[in-house]
């Protein structure tokens, strides 16, 4: 895939190793998808992959999303559509129009419309408001059985077989829900949800797996939020720099920072049983980042 600022070359990203996260009892690896692109998300090229495709089939001109004004995945579709030539509309909660993430959508070609908080819960009536444009609609972060099937593309795609243990930060679930559909009956999926009491999760999960699906090789870990979304207190950036300097991995104060953290502390706990072959997902998300005001972090 390619857009204006550089070619998304699927073999940027890499599997590494972690050596100060590995001990005597397990190796520890990660799949840098950061790598792939400075701005847009890792996972984001992954899931938009089969609603791009689609779109592009049934002949839409226009895709249009839903997301907050640091909304990763706004930015990504974005990028993709401009790609695809394919024009892009995004529905931001709220009226702050200021972020980094919206100035990139909007440089990326995306057309916004600001919708308050109440308007922005009832989404169908968005939908049907702009019904007479024949949009072709993505759920708010792409959550939907074809990012999941695009999601799913990863641990081929990178050759994860090896490992036992995969873990990805979940907002949606939907790039989890991929993850476990792709994945082999010795290896177990594990998530660490980056939103506070997100009870309806697995159940979303479970909604983006095959009806006949009766795997139960996974499990979500709620209590890594570090307050809820996006949180960042001083402790999340204070691992953050720490991580940086242990490892020269760059992680997001969203997603990426709280999955490391998580990581560390599962490993630190012995949740892992003794050989197990650790493959943590980054999933990109660093542009958001830039919303922290210079100097919190090293990287
Ligand atoms: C969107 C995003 C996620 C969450 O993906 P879901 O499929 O919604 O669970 C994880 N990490 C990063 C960096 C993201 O931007």
């Amino acid at each position: 895939m390619t857009n204006s600022s550089g070619t998304i070359d699927v073999k940027a990203a890499t599997i590494e190793e972690i050596p100060a996260f590995s001990n005597a009892a397990i190796t520890a690896s990660i799949l840098r998808l950061d790598r792939l692109h400075p701005v847009v998300s890792g996972n984001k090229w992954f899931k938009l992959k089969y609603y791009l495709e689609e779109a592009k089939e049934k002949g839409f001109s226009t895709i249009a999303s839903f997301g907050g004004a640091y909304s990763n995945h706004l930015v990504a579709l974005a990028h993709a559509c401009r790609e695809a030539d394919i024009h892009s509309v995004g529905f931001v909660r709220g009226e702050d129009g200021d972020s980094h993430s919206l100035a990139a959508a909007r440089a990326a070609g995306m057309e916004l419309f600001f919708v308050d908080r109440d308007a922005y819960k009832h989404k169908e009536q968005i939908q049907l408001q702009y019904a007479h444009k024949n949009w072709y609609w993505v759920d708010e972060g792409g959550y939907g059985y074809g990012g999941a099937e695009g999601a799913a593309i990863m641990l081929t795609m990178y050759h994860c077989s090896t490992f036992t243990h995969i873990l990805c930060a979940c907002g949606t679930g939907t790039t989890m829900a991929g993850l476990i559909r792709s994945s082999l009956p010795h290896q177990q999926i594990i998530g660490v949800s980056v939103l506070k009491n997100h009870t309806g999760l697995e159940e979303n999960i479970r909604a983006l797996l095959d009806d006949s699906s009766t795997q139960d090789n996974w499990r979500v870990y709620h209590d890594f939020h570090f307050g809820g979304y996006a949180k960042h207190p001083q402790a999340l950036l204070d691992f953050m720099n720490d991580c940086w300097r242990e490892t020269g991995i760059p992680t997001d104060i969203v997603y990426t920072g709280k999955l490391l953290y998580a990581t560390k502390q599962l490993i630190q706990q012995n949740a892992f049983p003794s050989g197990s072959n650790i493959l943590l997902i980054h999933s990109g998300g660093l542009q958001g980042n830039l919303s922290l005001p210079a100097n919190k972090l090293e990287f």
